[in-house]
């Protein structure tokens, strides 16, 4: 029984030969044509051949081939045909025909989203679990492990489990498949995440930034010239994921880019953050800095959580709302000099506070198109998330159809269809 999907198709990018082999012979050239078009039927793009050809940019011939190769291998159908306009043959309707899931985990400080999804992006299973990623990678990763497997359970058939990929709060080096010095998560530096989820589910697993996921996830979501796009999480932390104009992730060379939370404002309160520099834009206008001067601004009152500064703000609360507007002019400030350096087509601005209410948009724009030149701001859009929780989830989507219909993965599906 397939659940109502809060995803919209989202676009899967043409693969890119693997970096081992420098030398792209025929086989390559062929492994990359198949990949390509099974990409695009699982992206929706493309049901027939002749769709086929003006996706790919390929000769008719090299589409045909392709086609006919992926049907005998079994790793497309048919699935009745289209009505083509005017007189002519209603065309096969292509679809991919492999069974098999992708299991996604988007992890953030004390929640995880959880989804089962097939190779043609269709939702079978979502769930959200509370975690709290201070317990450490053991308990953590356990508990995430046993809420998968259960979810995927809960999906008849037995079809296998093709790829899976996690989102955690924190830089992460994803060829080596360890989070990197992550400030909220301690114990996790190092530890070998997509080792151990490879051994309990026996299938290809990729780890990314939970940012990275989200901003992945919208810019596949929207149409390709909404890229470069730049996204900026505002919650517990402040993080940035970059994508880049071919519509993929911009990583850097040690998968750094984008952390922006540690990024230094000026005129910003002495405050130490979790890095344990002082200033950062993290610890002066995420939702917990928020939430910390909420507490200190109603003498007696509780500690403020991330759920009451989102509370207070959609209620219109006078002081809630003066502190997300003084927290706004702060990421803009920081947005402004991203945007002049970055020009991107889209600024995505994501996380609880934004979908909450339209103070932090409307103060990070503000500061934006006052500050940033022209030319960087005359196509400019700066909006809230289009996918607003669902994001992460999406970008894991994305990552793992690619992976399984990678040019590597398609000869695994070939071999085994
Ligand atoms: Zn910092």
């Amino acid at each position: 029984m397939l659940e109502p999907s809060p995803l919209p198709l989202l676009r899967l990018s043409a693969p890119v030969p693997p970096a081992a082999s420098a030398r792209i012979d025929s086989a390559m050239n062929r492994a990359i044509t198949l990949s390509t078009l099974a990409r695009l039927v699982a992206s929706g793009a493309a049901v027939s051949k002749a769709d086929l050809v003006s996706a790919a940019g390929l000769a008719r011939t090299t589409v045909s081939t392709g086609v006919d190769e992926l049907v005998a291998r079994g790793v497309l159908g048919l699935d009745g045909v289209r009505p083509t306009p005017g007189r002519g043959r209603p065309a096969d309707r292509l679809a991919l025909c492999p069974g098999g899931f992708v299991l996604v985990a988007d992890l953030g400080a004390h929640g995880a989203h959880l989804a089962v999804l097939d190779l043609s992006q269709r939702l079978h299973a979502h769930t959200h679990v509370d975690i709290d990623v201070a317990d450490g990678p053991d308990a953590v990763l356990g508990a995430i492990e046993s809420q998968l497997t259960a979810l995927r359970a809960s999906v008849p058939g037995p079809d296998p489990v093709r790829a899976a990929v996690i989102g955690v709060p924190g830089p992460v080096d994803g060829r080596r498949g360890v989070p990197v010095r992550p400030p909220i998560m301690p114990g996790w530096h190092g530890y070998p995440v997509t080792t151990r989820l490879r051994r309990s589910f026996g299938c290809p697993v990729l780890l990314e930034n939970d940012v990275n996921l989200r901003a992945l996830g919208e810019a596949r979501a929207l149409p390709a010239d909404q890229a470069p796009l730049l996204f900026v999480k505002v919650g517990t932390g402040i993080g940035g994921g970059l994508i880049t104009s071919a519509g993929v992730l911009h990583h850097g060379a040690d998968g750094a880019a984008g952390d922006i939370g540690h990024i230094r404002v000026r005129g910003a309160p002495d405050v130490r953050c979790v890095c344990g520099n002082i200033g950062c834009i993290e610890a002066v206008a995420s939702a917990s800095a928020v939430a910390r001067r909420l507490s200190e601004s109603i003498p007696g009152a509780e500690v403020a959580t991330i759920n009451d500064v989102r509370a207070l703000v959609s209620r219109g609360d006078p002081t809630a709302v003066g502190l997300i507007r003084e927290a706004a002019g702060l990421i803009g400030e920081v947005v402004a000099t991203l945007v002049h350096f970055y020009n991107p087509a889209r600024v995505t601005i994501g996380g609880s506070v934004a979908a909450a209410s339209d103070e932090l948009l409307a103060g990070i724009r503000a500061v934006v198109y006052q500050r940033a030149l022209p030319l960087a701001t005359r196509n400019l859009v700066l909006a809230n998330s289009v996918l607003g929780e669902y994001a992460g989830v999406a970008g894991g989507t994305v990552l793992g159809i690619e992976q399984v219909l990678s040019v590597d993965g398609i000869g695994v599906l070939m071999a085994r269809a």
